[in-house]
């Protein structure tokens, strides 16, 4: 089913936030059978705020906008699903009642009239609950096509993805599975490994996508079926697959960090680490030490950024004249 995000607000057109909310709710979808077509960023505008949403109702199965919930004069989405649909908002008297008693046990009474714009419903929507802040989500459903609002602030926003948009969505998509894994090679380019995956392409069922990224290669692996169990079994195929053609150059998969992989190897094997930095100033250690643990292989390092420092740290000016500053030889050295 085709799903479809809004990120309203002007401050993300103006690069003042970055719209990380759209990005974190995209790479979840697929845990719901939902497959991203569009995401639109518009600004706190009811024109152009009503013709995207009205764009989006029609051509996607699913809508999901994200922000401009809040009570002031710019907070809009509300408004403009109102318009959209060709309906009224009242006053719902319970969630008036909600936001009251909030902001009375917070003692700020009274509260604010403005915040009366958060108790606001139209007669398609049903509002959910939200346990972080004021504003409350709204869900439609209407001739099988679903629209949920969700508050902006990131953290209000993955609390209600995953206590209460989620599991609604998961529970009215069934038989339509998406799953994927990310393998990540390090020592190639990415045309070689686009190459050595070459194959995988005709794999019915499945689709990949190699990226570069600052710590190698990616290669994903995107399974699609109608039960969980199909998935499962064509991600294995792939994943055999792809091992095979790209073997000892994947170092990790999914959520796995260098710093942790490399502290795997070295505490499997009994080694410690130590490091010079130069261009880094400190990040190589820094990356070391955040990892739990990493004491336990992790002695130290030196920063070392002028040439002069090198060389009083211990390193031959032959060896920096023969192998360059940043070498393995300088490294040992
Ligand atoms: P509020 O009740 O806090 O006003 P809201 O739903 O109206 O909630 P916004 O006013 O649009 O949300 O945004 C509140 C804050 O959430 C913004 O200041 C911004 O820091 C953050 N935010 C909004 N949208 C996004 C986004 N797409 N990505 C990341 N952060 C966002
Ligand atoms: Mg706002």
């Amino acid at each position: 089913m085709k799903a479809e995000i809004i990120a309203v607000g002007t401050e993300l057109l103006m690069g003042e936030t970055q719209d990380t909310n759209s990005s974190w709710i995209g790479s979840r979808l697929p845990e719901v059978g939902l497959e991203l077509h569009w995401v639109t960023i518009v600004g706190d505008n009811i024109d152009e705020l009503t013709d995207i949403l009205a764009r989006a109702w029609e051509r996607s199965d699913v809508v999901l906008t994200m922000g401009g919930l809040g009570p002031t004069m710019d907070d809009l989405t509300r408004d403009g699903i109102a318009g959209m649909l060709g309906e009224t908002i009242t006053t719902d008297p319970g969630l008036k009642v909600w936001l009251e008693d909030s902001f009375a046990r917070r003692n700020m009474n009274p509260m604010p009239q403005q915040n009366l714009r958060q108790a606001g419903i139209i007669p398609s929507a049903s509002s959910i609950h939200n346990s972080l802040g004021t504003a409350p989500s709204w869900w439609i459903e209407r001739n099988g096509k679903i629209l949920a609002t969700m508050p902006g602030p990131p953290r209000e926003l993955t609390n209600m993805w995953s206590t209460e948009i989620a599991p609604r969505l998961k529970e009215r998509i069934p038989g339509n599975v998406i799953m994927s894994r990310m393998f990540k090679t390090i020592g190639l380019s990415e045309a070689a490994v686009d190459e050595m995956v070459g194959e995988l392409y005709q794999m019915p069922g499945m689709d990949f996508g190699v990226y570069a990224k600052p710590d190698g290669i990616y290669v994903r692996a995107i399974a699609k079926a109608q039960t969980e169990a199909e998935v499962l079994s064509t991600l294995q195929a792939a994943e055999t697959k792809i091992r095979a053609a790209l073997d000892e150059y994947i170092w990790g998969t999914d959520e796995d960090l260098p710093a942790v992989v490399v502290g795997q190897l070295l505490r499997e094997r009994g080694y410690k680490l130590a490091v010079l930095e130069s261009c880094t100033g400190g990040m190589l250690g820094g990356a070391i030490t955040d990892i739990e643990g990493s004491s336990d292989y992790f002695v130290g390092g030196a920063i070392t950024y002028s040439l002069g420092l090198k060389v009083q740290a211990g390193v031959p000016a032959a060896t920096i004249d023969d192998f360059g500053v940043v070498s393995e030889e300088t490294a040992i050295a």
